[in-house]
């Protein structure tokens, strides 16, 4: 240490970043609590049997990650390298699987001991949510929409591309699992040493492999979708169903993976290529195994941790998205009305502009050049009428909506793809 300087893979939070990070904290705070999460925290270390124990075979691989020491009384421990074990072992040791379900949002740092990069630190921080109790399709369908708001009111959903993958139940692994190793088997001289290690501790993993020889010889393996049973089939479809009647959009992503066995049914990724190599912002799964794993009651689980960093990153200093529907008043007369129906749409939850200065052909001339999609035209008759007008800027049609109807018009058009 000849100059005074943070450990490698570490950074100071000076005030523009940390302002960053806090942004990003509070609107995932925000966004989850619309669903019922609650903020709660653990302490970043454990004992180290809470990263290592979940882990059984394969622990080798995942924890060379791992912070871990002696501490002066001689007990092992570990500083967290993610926190879905640590919530569940609060559960375990609070007695909360008497109180089920649990819906928990956390923020804070994290450890892990990786190659430093762009996107990829020593101590970097996580916001998160994990679902306790319900193991249906409509709990995964409630973390990913959460998960999807929360991108949305940071501003860079637009940016993100939504993965989903079925990882099946017990049996449709282990099916799967068998015939990959069979498959790699044939090929193992020819894969990357990683995934030769892991062949034999951690082969579904080797699905996630980023080694272009690795990615050839996966093109012809068998698909895990092939060996979905009926039950995980049903499961996938209810997920699916759900987020497209909410109007989240994803794409089905069959390599994508979660490594750890504990993982089961629904694995996804918010995906982007904005900000590097290191593109992947949000990610999270069902955790049905884990609570057993550590030593708990079988409680199945859902959840997602978003790398705040990379978040802080992509959004820039653009963090608050711009209004995409706009108010305009006709004349002087509607003026007030026109400033009355805004804050009406604020209310239900939509973010207004409301253009003041000038005649409504410019602000509507000025609209059309910006991020506004829709505008709401309020004039005399239509103010007699209790109507607007309401006018698709990308594609020019206009039609007359009833004010009463209006939030839900607005709402229905904004989430149309
Ligand atoms: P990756 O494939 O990028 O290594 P991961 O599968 O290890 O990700 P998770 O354990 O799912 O990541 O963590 C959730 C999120 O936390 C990631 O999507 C990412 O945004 C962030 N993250 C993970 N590791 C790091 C790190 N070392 N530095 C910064 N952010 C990280
Ligand atoms: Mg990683």
């Amino acid at each position: 240490m000849s100059k005074l300087q943070p450990v490698r893979g570490t950074a100071d939070l000076l005030p523009d970043v940390m302002a960053q990070h806090l942004l990003v904290i509070d609107t995932a705070r925000l966004a989850t609590a619309r669903y019922g999460f609650q903020e709660m925290a653990t302490p970043v270390f454990e004992f180290s049997e809470v990263f290592t124990r979940p882990l059984g075979e394969s622990s080798d691989i995942v924890t060379k990650e791992n912070y871990s020491f002696a501490d002066r009384g001689g007990e092992q421990l570990t500083l967290r390298p993610e926190n879905t074990a640590g919530v569940v072992r609060a559960m375990i040791s609070g007695g909360l699987t008497q109180s089920l379900p649990l819906k928990y949002f956390y923020a804070g740092p994290m450890f892990r001991y990786e190659r430093p990069q762009k996107g990829r630190m020593r101590q970097f921080h996580q916001v998160g949510i994990e679902y306790l109790g319900p193991n249906d399709a409509l709990a995964d369908a409630e973390v990913i929409s959460a998960g999807a708001r929360f991108l949305a009111q940071l501003g860079v959903l637009q940016h993100c591309v939504l993965h989903l993958n079925s990882l099946g139940d017990l049996d449709s692994r282990a099916a799967y699992r068998a015939a990959l190793v069979e498959f790699l088997k044939t090929h193992e001289s020819a894969l990357s040493d990683d995934s030769k290690r892991r062949l034999a501790v951690n082969p579904l993993r080797i699905l996630d492999s980023k080694d272009a020889g690795d990615r050839d010889i996966l093109q012809t393996a068998p698909k895990l979708a092939d060996y979905l049973n009926a039950e995980s089939k049903a499961h996938f479809q209810t997920l699916t169903s759900a987020l497209d009647a909410a109007g989240v959009t994803w794409v089905y992503d069959p390599l994508l993976v979660r490594g750890l066995d504990y993982y089961c049914h629904t694995a996804f990724e918010f995906v982007t290529d904005a900000i590097g190599t290191q593109g992947t912002v949000l990610g999270g799964g069902r955790y049905d195994g884990l609570s057993e794993m550590l030593g708990g009651p079988a409680v199945a689980g859902v959840g997602w941790a978003a790398g705040v960093e990379r978040l802080a990153m992509l959004a820039g200093d653009t963090v608050v998205a711009a209004p995409k529907v706009a108010i305009f008043s006709a004349d002087t007369d509607t003026d007030t009305a026109a400033f009355r129906l805004a804050e009406t749409l604020r209310d239900a939850g939509i973010d207004i502009d409301f253009p003041t200065a000038g005649t409504i052909g410019k602000k509507l001339k000025k609209a059309a050049r910006s991020d506004i999609k829709l505008a709401i035209i309020l004039g005399g008759d239509e103010m007699a009428r209790k109507t607007v007008q309401l006018r698709d800027l990308t594609t020019g049609t206009q039609s007359e909506i009833a004010m009463t109807e209006l939030a839900d018009v607005v709402t229905a058009a904004l989430l149309a793809p």
